[in-house]
């Protein structure tokens, strides 16, 4: 009688699997509630797992549930021990698991419809599709993460290479046509997982630099669409729409960062990114140097103060230290906000969620766009370890790499202090012209011991009051 029952039971569990999805996407729309949302999410993906082993039909439980337990713990144990800077390889290496659990799902498929299972010419076709897609996710994704923790070369690139990955690309298209053609044989399989493993390998050798997160959050659409394809050859509602919700998700991700650092999608893949476009134009000046005592008497007598964080924040764990700045200003009737811009640090949202673990309340977090008119009638403009996201050759200099991305107008503000350990470069690997301006004032030093000095300068100022 049960039985009867466990198929509608396991398609009602997905429904609401679904509606957890959706609805954990929808908080994840704001810092406030986005901690949430990730749990809802995961409460949704933990119900259509145990739905799962009530499908009809599910065999070799016990190695199912084995399998379930390593990657539990293997990710518990490394996302407590992830640092937060080290965050972007990490959802590169999840999400290439992800591409490569849906490709390994085509592979079984395929066989099974070789050996004389039946399918339908959609179920051939989605099968061979989503697993193309989920080996590329896969072998890239890889690269992506063995790029971004700094085990490979960032960027590898020959004569021809275009030429190259288009051939791979065809061949790979060749043998999933063989396989919808009915050639499921053994042979054929595996050469067409070869040359899409590869081609993922190759398409994203040669890129490197900033665009990486672009492609990692590209890769993360792939997986999305590739688990939906498969989900479809399976006839799973969960994975069809899961991987749904992925796939759209990771699209307009890619988008807004592609946009945010002014680049279409095709000149991330195929741009070559850092490449020099010619010699760059000589910056004049000199760095200037300033005390921390003097900035914390600038900033405490001035009216309006930007604080602009960077990865170098991040590194320094400073976020603490510069709220507690931040607020000792506020105390004294200084106008402050913190200003973000789309790709500060190294992951999207990086900066917000370091402030909003050190306590900062989100009025007082200003978007790139909003806050962009407001430098010119800045006093102050105080940048912790950002670098590229307030360059001003993105806006003066064609031949820069990181020409045309759109900037934080730190240099319009009257005045710049800029926290620093030295003269080490950011992301882009470039000279900031920022940093030689007239009313640039450098405040050499780590992060947070350089915030801790603001605060102990402020303090002092006002103890002497
Ligand atoms: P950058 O990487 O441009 O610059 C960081 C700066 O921080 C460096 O110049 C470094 O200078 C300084 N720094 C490093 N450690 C410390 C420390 N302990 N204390 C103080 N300063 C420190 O950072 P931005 O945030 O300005 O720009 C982000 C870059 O990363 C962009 O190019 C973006 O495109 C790219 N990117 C963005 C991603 C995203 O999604 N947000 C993901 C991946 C890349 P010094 O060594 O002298 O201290």
């Amino acid at each position: 009688m049960m039985a009867a029952f466990l198929p509608t039971l396991v398609k009602a569990s997905y429904f609401l699997a679904a509606l957890l999805f959706i609805l954990g996407l929808k908080r994840m729309s704001s810092p406030r509630t986005a901690r949430g949302g990730i749990v809802w999410a995961g409460a949704g993906m933990l119900v259509a797992t145990l739905a799962t082993f009530f499908l009809p039909g599910m065999h070799n439980l016990p190695l199912i549930a084995a399998a379930i337990a390593l990657g539990t713990l293997a990710a518990w144990i490394s996302g407590k021990r992830v640092a937060m800077t080290a965050m972007p390889q990490m959802v590169a290496l999840y999400n290439g698991m992800g591409g490569g659990s849906a490709a390994a799902i085509g592979a079984g498929e395929l066989l099974k419809f070789g050996a004389g299972e039946a399918a339908s010419t959609t179920q051939l076709v989605l099968g061979v599709v989503g697993a193309l897609i989920g080996a590329v996710s896969f072998s890239g994704s890889l690269i992506a993460f063995a790029k971004l923790q700094g085990w490979m070369d960032r960027r590898f690139v020959f004569a021809g290479q275009r030429f190259v990955n288009a051939l791979v690309f065809l061949a790979a298209l060749a043998a999933g046509a063989a396989l919808v053609a009915g050639r499921l044989e053994v042979g054929v399989v595996i050469a067409f997982f070869a040359l899409a493993l590869a081609f993922g390998v190759m398409m994203t050798l040669p890129i490197g630099g900033a665009d990486m997160p672009v492609v990692i959050s590209m890769y993360n659409a792939f997986t999305g669409l590739a688990v939906a394809f498969e989900g479809f050859v399976l006839q799973n509602e969960a994975m069809i729409i899961a991987g749904m919700v992925v796939g759209a998700a990771g699209t307009l991700l890619t988008q807004l960062m592609a946009k945010a650092m002014n680049r279409s999608l095709a000149n991330v893949l195929f741009g070559n990114f850092g490449a020099a476009r010619g010699e760059a134009q000589a910056i004049t000046g000199a760095q200037k140097p300033v005390e921390a005592a003097d900035a914390a008497v600038m900033m405490a007598y001035a009216e309006r103060v930007a604080i602009v964080p960077g990865y170098g924040m991040a590194v320094a764990q400073a976020q603490h230290k510069i709220w507690e700045f931040a607020r000792l200003l506020i105390e004294r009737g200084v106008k402050v906000r913190f200003a973000i811009h789309p790709v500060a640090g190294r992951m999207p949202g990086h900066m917000n969620v370091l402030l909003a673990e050190a306590g900062v309340p989100y009025d007082l977090i200003a978007d790139m766009d909003d806050i962009n008119p407001e430098f010119p009638a800045t006093d102050v403009a105080l940048v912790i370890g950002a670098n590229d996201v307030v360059n001003p050759v993105a806006k003066t200099d064609p031949t820069s790499p990181i020409y045309g991305m759109p900037i934080l107008d730190v240099a319009s503000a009257k005045n710049v202090i800029v926290i620093k350990r030295g003269k080490g470069t950011g992301f882009a690997g470039i000279e900031n012209a920022l940093f030689y301006a007239d009313n640039t004032r450098m405040l050499y030093g780590d992060g947070q011991a350089a915030a801790a000095e603001l605060v102990a300068a402020l303090k002092a100022l006002d103890g002497g009051h």
